[in-house]
């Protein structure tokens, strides 16, 4: 790894707290004590040295869509890092719950009942109680994960019921609507379902959707570069 590529990946997470400072300010006013969101930074299929550099750079709260990557990329970092906060951040089977529990520090992705059991389970195995926050499929989109909004009550509910602590919700909006209208969407089901934060907008809306609220931003991209394919 170079010091070049550390300085690039430094002023990559600069310019997104620029942008991000740039339009949370006249928001700030209304609310004077709401803080900046935190910044997820999205590694999943990025190199080696990009994400030491941003180790190198910093950052330390880290986004990772599969288990199996995740494990491979962040088990022998989490022993030399104690201040890692890694959060799974993409769709997860229940058979995976153990792992997923083992290795991440927050579960984002949350969607249906079976697997709040699951993960639930693994929690108690483990004796390792994770803040989850549910994913909620803002478009109704098929291929999506996430649970319908109509979904969303019941989902909560049971949590509830389970003893899994509920941080807030989720959303990947669809690639061709206007983002802010799923932001909307998403304040609004977390205040009617009694959650607090909200994890939305990523590498092309992550400033707008700080300007409506976010309390987390998930961005690869706009951190790392191009990921492989
Ligand atoms: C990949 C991914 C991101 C980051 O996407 P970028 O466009 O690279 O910023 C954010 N959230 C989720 C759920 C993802 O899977």
């Amino acid at each position: 790894m170079t010091e070049r590529l550390v300085q690039q990946i430094s002023a990559n997470i600069e310019a997104v707290y620029d942008n991000v400072k740039a339009k949370v300010s006249y928001a700030l006013k209304d609310s004077p004590d709401r803080s900046l969101p935190r910044l997820i930074a999205v590694s999943k299929r990025q190199s080696e040295d990009r994400i030491e550099a941003a180790l190198q750079a910093g950052q330390r709260v880290f986004g990772e869509n599969r288990v199996q990557e995740a494990a491979e990329r962040w088990t022998h970092r989490q022993a030399s890092y104690d201040d890692l906060t890694l959060i799974l951040i993409g769709s997860l089977q229940t058979n995976k719950a153990g792992d997923a529990v083992a290795l991440f520090d927050e579960i984002h992705s949350l969607d249906r009942i079976k697997l709040a059991r699951s993960l639930k389970k693994a929690m108690d195995n483990q004796n390792r109680y994770l803040p989850v926050m549910i994913q909620v499929n803002t478009g109704e989109e098929p291929q999506k994960g996430g649970c319908l909004p109509a979904d969303l009550p019941a989902l909560v509910a049971e949590c509830q019921t389970l003893g899994l602590s509920v941080k807030g919700l989720m959303c990947i909006p669809p690639i061709d609507d206007d983002p802010s209208l799923h932001f909307h969407l998403l304040h609004r089901l977390a205040q009617q379902n009694g959650v607090e934060k909200l994890s939305m907008g990523m590498s092309s809306d992550y400033a707008i959707a700080a300007a409506m609220g976010a309390d987390d931003i998930r961005v690869g991209t706009a951190v790392f570069g191009c990921r492989d394919t």
